[in-house]
């Protein structure tokens, strides 16, 4: 890495404006940044709608430093509203052109309108090369054009379309999985900026207890590592033990996958040295998962707030008032009286982390056992997860409602023991997580209502559960009705 004086090379100095591409490699943008002869400002944009209060934004801050350490420093941080920003630093360099990865969410493509035509006001260009996906969304269609609503039929095609290989990086068996990334030579710009520490002092105010961090910890060399332990270890049993909420048996790179530390383009090249292995086709299917809730969000950009069926928001009734409040309180807090729900939520608050069975079981346990509005779970999901994502997010809370594309039917409702019983046999996660239950041995752990005397401290269950179903269904019916008569 060399670093050079604006202009002094010759060529005008380009930007690279990193947002959820935080690393070096494997990063086309830059390649297409560092081609220009006069230097390349790296610059983060510490903008307030992306500061909020939630887990993530202290995670981003963490990735953001981790960036800047491999930037020896070199990472310019200014603070603001980028329709603004992004033009201030191009006006200091002289830059003509800032360059990005799309963004592919609905806030993101309005702030990259409005930076490109803010630019392109002063005679500057926005140039987007790749995203944070193996394919864009909205380029894998059906024949006639239109947009997949199932995902068998996507990933079929999602294949079929193919992805380039990683820039800079030769594709074969000799290359190592988690060696370094190949960076591009760029002559870095230092500007006097916040500098990454003062991005993070800006949000350690936050009213936010969880660790920045993860067991998989921060920044792309984290995340190559993370990915190079995995491929040699849990990925051969992925298939069989990925729903295991006791086991560590998944990648945990959906922080990392979140804040481009690592790109699934990676991922996947390193997969095709696995064949169609069972781990390595489960993880691919996977990853084709956060490329079609991508793709659904890249097509109904409203799908973050709004079901997808129309008819749940319109027809649907929902419970609400003070004691509908003090039981989504309960469910935030893991204290429902269910032990595999509670391990989950406390999971959620303690690590900004849950698996993904256990996601989709509190999901449905909030939807369909308390019937409280699938967005006011979703809401409080991306307030706590580290790798919070408003795509994978909306899809995975809309097909536990049975109001998304391609969802669960509504009538497949979990059942918080047996889900318990059957992905956490003897009990370590929910013993791991709820102390109040390390009295009681094995699988007993997910009925304590049976041992009452050697868990005397465990709250009892908010509702009872059979009854909650039968509830859920009536009012699924009612809803199909009223529908059907509007
Ligand atoms: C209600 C609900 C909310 C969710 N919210 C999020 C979210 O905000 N952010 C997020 O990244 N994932 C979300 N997921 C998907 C999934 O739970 C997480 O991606 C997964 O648990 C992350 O752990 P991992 O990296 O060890 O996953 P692994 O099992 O190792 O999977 C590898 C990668 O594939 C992707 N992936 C795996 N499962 C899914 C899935 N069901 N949908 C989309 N992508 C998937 C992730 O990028 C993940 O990192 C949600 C699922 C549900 C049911």
């Amino acid at each position: 890495m060399t670093e050079v004086e604006p202009g002094v090379s010759g060529g005008r100095p380009r930007i690279m404006w990193f947002r959820r591409d935080l690393r070096l490699g494997d990063l086309p943008a830059l390649v297409r940044a560092a081609e220009g002869a006069g230097g390349v400002v790296g610059l983060f944009v510490a903008d307030p709608m992306l500061l909020s209060q939630s887990a993530r934004s202290r995670r981003l801050a963490a990735a953001v430093e981790a960036l800047d350490r491999s930037m020896a420093g070199a990472l310019l941080v200014r603070a603001g509203d980028p329709a603004s920003v992004v033009g201030e630093v191009a006006a200091e360099v002289g830059a003509t052109e800032v360059h990005i990865s799309a963004d592919c969410a609905p806030y993101g493509r309005r702030r990259d309108a409005d930076v490109a035509a803010a630019l392109d006001r002063g005679g500057r260009r926005l140039v987007a090369t790749g995203s944070s996906y193996a394919i864009s969304p909205g380029r894998v269609t059906k024949a006639d054009g239109t947009p997949y609503r199932v995902f068998t039929p996507f990933y079929r095609a999602w294949r079929d379309h193919g992805w380039p290989p990683p820039p800079g990086s030769p594709v074969g068996p000799d290359r190592p999985i988690g060696s370094p990334p190949d960076v591009p030579e760029v002559g870095w710009i230092r500007l006097p900026g916040l500098g990454s520490a003062g991005l993070l002092r800006h949000v350690a105010h936050l009213d936010c207890p969880e660790p920045t961090t993860g067991p998989e910890g921060v920044g792309e060399a984290a995340a190559l590592r993370r990915w190079a332990d995995f491929c040699s270890g849990d990925l051969a049993d992925y298939a069989t033990l990925r729903d295991r909420a006791d086991l560590a048996g998944t990648s945990r790179l959906s922080a990392h996958l979140r804040f481009g530390e690592i790109h699934p383009r990676t991922l996947l090249r390193d997969l095709s040295r696995f064949g169609d292995a069972p781990g390595a086709e489960a993880f691919r299917r996977e990853i084709a998962f956060r490329e079609f809730y991508a793709d659904v969000l890249w097509h109904h950009p409203r799908s973050a707030t709004s079901s997808l069926d129309r008819r749940f928001d319109d027809h649907m009734v929902y419970r609400n008032g003070p004691t509908a409040d003090a039981d989504f309180e309960a469910w935030c807090e893991g204290r429902t009286g269910f032990p595999f729900v509670d391990a989950g939520m406390r999971q959620l608050l303690y690590e900004g982390w849950m698996h993904n069975r256990v996601r989709m079981v509190v999901a449905s346990f909030l939807v369909k056992d308390l019937h409280l509005p699938w967005w006011r779970g979703a809401r409080w999901f991306m307030s706590r997860l580290r790798d919070g994502d408003l795509a994978s997010n909306a899809a995975g809370w809309q097909w536990t409602a049975g109001c998304g594309t391609d969802a669960a039917p509504f009538h497949r409702i979990f059942n918080p023991v047996s889900q318990g019983k059957r992905f956490d046999p003897d009990g370590d996660y929910v013993r791991r997580y709820v102390p109040e239950l390390r009295g009681l041995p094995g699988s007993a752990a997910h009925e304590p209502w049976l041992h009452p005397l050697l868990a005397p401290d465990y709250p009892p269950r908010i509702v009872d559960h059979a009854a909650e179903r039968l509830a859920a269904l009536d009012r699924h019916r009612q809803m199909r009705t009223a529908a059907e008569d509007s």
